[in-house]
C-alpha cells in the first residue's frame, strides 16, 4: 500500500480532474487520489474508509451522470494509469484500469490486431468492459468482457486479487458485466485478434416522413448480415440514415452494400473507407465533452412494426441510435457471465445535448417520452447505458438469477457497499434487489 498524490480543491488540476463528459455533472470531492498504480489504489481505498469518505472511481469520466465523481467524498483518479502493453506473439494486451479506448486501439493497430472495444475513444476501458463493452468488433468476436482473460483488482479491504477462469472463477464471472460493484480493476489482460486495419461505413439518407418501409427492410436484412458488418441506424433532425459499419475488407464491404438497394431510393448514399483507428475517432468530436446530456436506452429482442413507428416519432432534437447485436455476442451462454440478454437484436439510445442550463428540465422530458414510446416493445437494457433510473434501471439490465447470483458476490466481497457510486447491485444486508 502506498499513499498516492493527493488534490483538493483549489490545487492545480482539481478542476479539469473533476471534470467529466456530462457537463451537468459538477461535483467536488473532497480528495482526488491521483492513483500511479495498485499500491496507490489500495492506499486511497485505506484513507477513504479510514475517513469515511464516499468512494468514486474514475476511469473515461463518461458515466453519463458522472458516478466518478463523488460530491464531498474521495475521487480514485484512475487516468494516471493509462498505459498499454501489448505482447503481439501471444496476441495479448496488458491494460492498465485507467486507459482510454484510445490508448488501446493506438498500442494493438500496429500489429494489425484489436480487441473489441467501444465506439468513441475518448470512453474508458474500465466502465466500459466491466459493464460488457459493444462496439464494431463485437459481432466477430465477442463484446470487450468476452476478451478478458484476467483481472487484477484491489478489493474493499484492500486485498490485491486475481481473477480468472482458473483463479476466483465466479468473480472473474461477475466483472464481465457487473460494473464497478466488486472492486477497483488494475489491470485487464485483453485478447487479441487478427482484425486487420481497414473498415468501410455505409450510410443511407431518407426523410423520416418516408423511412417506415426502409428502416423495416434494413431490419429485416440486419439478421442476415455477415459478421463484419454491424448494422446502424440514426433517426435525428428529420432524417434517418440506415447502413452498417464493416471492419475488414473493403472489398468485401461494397459488395455487401449492394444489398441495401432494398431500401429504395435515398436523399444521400455515402461509402466511406476509412482506417480502423479513424472509425474509432470518427464519432470523438460529436461525442465531445463540455455539452449537457442526457439518455436512455432499451434492449429489443426483434424490432416490432409499432417500434419502428415510434421511433419514427420521436422528437426531432432527440438523436436516436440502433445498433444491431448477434453474431458472437449471442453465442456466449447466457449464464456465462454477469452480462445478460445476449439475445438482444438491436440497442436502442434516444440522446439529447444541450448547451443551455435552462433547457435541462424540457430535454431531459422531451429524452424520457421518446423512450417511453418504445418501452412497450423493449425487453431490458444494457448496463452502461443506464441513466438515471435506479434500482428499477438495474432490474431491467439483469434477470432476477442474475442478480441473486451477483448479490451473493458483493455479500462475499463487499458487504459494506463501499462501492456503491456505480449502477449498484447492494449487498443483502443493504437490502438487495433480487
Ligand atoms: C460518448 C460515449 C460513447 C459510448 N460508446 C459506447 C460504446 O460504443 N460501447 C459501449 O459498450 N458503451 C459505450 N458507452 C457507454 C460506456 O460504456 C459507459 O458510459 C461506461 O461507464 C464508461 O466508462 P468510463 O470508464 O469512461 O466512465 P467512468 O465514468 O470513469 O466510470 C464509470 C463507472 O465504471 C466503474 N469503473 C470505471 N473504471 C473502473 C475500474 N478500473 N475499476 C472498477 N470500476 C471502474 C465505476 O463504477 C465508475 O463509476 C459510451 C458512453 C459515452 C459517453
Amino acid at each position: 500500500m502506498a499513499d498516492p498524490e493527493f488534490l483538493r480543491p483549489g490545487d492545480a488540476g482539481y478542476d479539469r480532474l473533476r471534470r467529466v463528459w456530462n457537463a451537468m455533472v459538477d461535483r467536488r470531492p473532497a480528495l482526488i487520489a491521483r492513483c500511479r498504480d495498485v499500491r496507490d489504489v489500495a492506499g486511497a481505498i485505506a484513507r477513504a474508509r479510514r475517513e469515511g469518505l464516499e468512494i468514486g472511481v474514475r476511469c473515461g469520466g463518461h458515466s453519463v451522470l458522472g458516478l466518478g465523481v463523488p460530491d464531498g467524498g474521495l475521487m480514485l483518479d484512475l487516468t494516471p494509469m493509462g498505459g498499454v502493453r501489448v505482447d503481439p506473439e501471444r496476441r495479448l494486451a496488458s491494460v492498465q484500469g485507467g486507459a482510454l479506448l484510445g490508448a488501446l486501439d493506438a498500442a494493438t493497430q500496429p500489429f494489425g490486431l484489436a480487441t473489441p472495444a467501444g465506439n468513441v475513444s475518448h470512453t474508458g476501458v474500465g466502465g466500459l468492459t466491466l459493464g460488457g463493452g459493444m462496439g464494431w468488433l463485437a459481432r466477430r468476436h465477442g463484446l470487450s468482457c468476452d476478451n478478458v482473460e484476467a483481472f487484477e483488482l484491489v478489493t474493499a479491504d484492500g486485498d490485491v486479487v486475481r481473477a480468472s477462469a482458473a483463479e476466483n472463477a465466479e468473480l472473474f464471472w461477475g466483472l464481465r458485466g457487473g460494473g464497478g460493484n466488486f472492486g477497483v480493476v488494475t489491470e485487464f489482460r485483453f485478447r487479441l485478434h487478427a482484425t486487420g486495419t481497414r473498415a468501410v461505413s455505409v450510410e443511407l439518407d431518407f426523410p423520416v416522413a418516408a423511412a417506415a418501409a426502409p428502416l423495416t427492410r434494413w431490419r429485416d436484412l440486419a439478421a442476415e448480415a455477415p459478421r463484419w458488418a454491424t448494422y446502424t441506424a440514426t433517426v435525428s433532425g428529420g432524417v434517418a440514415t440506415l447502413g452498417f459499419v464493416w471492419v475488414g475488407d473493403p472489398d468485401a464491404a461494397r459488395e455487401h452494400a449492394r444489398v441495401l438497394s432494398a431500401l429504395g431510393r435515398p436523399l444521400e448514399r455515402r461509402v466511406q473507407e476509412l482506417s480502423y483507428l479513424d472509425l474509432q475517432r470518427r464519432e470523438d468530436t460529436p461525442q465531445g465533452h463540455a455539452e449537457r446530456r442526457y439518455w436512455k436506452g432499451h434492449y429489443f429482442q426483434d424490432l416490432a412494426d409499432g417500434a419502428i413507428e415510434a421511433l419514427l416519432a420521436h422528437d426531432p432534437s432527440v438523436d436516436a441510435g440502433l445498433q444491431a447485436y448477434g453474431g458472437a455476442i449471442a453465442e456466449v451462454p447466457d449464464e456465462a457471465t454477469a452480462f445478460s440478454q445476449r439475445g438482444t437484436a438491436f440497442e436502442y439510445v434516444g440522446a439529447a445535448r444541450w448547451t443551455d442550463p435552462a433547457e435541462d428540465a424540457s430535454r431531459i422530458a422531451t429524452a424520457r417520452e421518446s423512450a417511453a414510446r418504445l418501452a412497450p416493445f423493449a425487453s431490458g437494457v444494457y448496463v452502461n447505458v443506464l441513466g438515471d433510473e435506479g434500482a428499477a434501471g438495474v432490474r431491467r439490465a439483469y434477470p432476477p438469477a442474475k442478480l441473486a447470483r451477483l448479490t451473493a458476490l458483493k455479500d462475499a466481497l463487499d458487504p459494506g457497499n463501499v462501492f456503491h457510486l456505480n449502477q449498484n447491485i447492494p449487498p443483502s444486508r443493504v437490502g438487495a434487489l433480487a
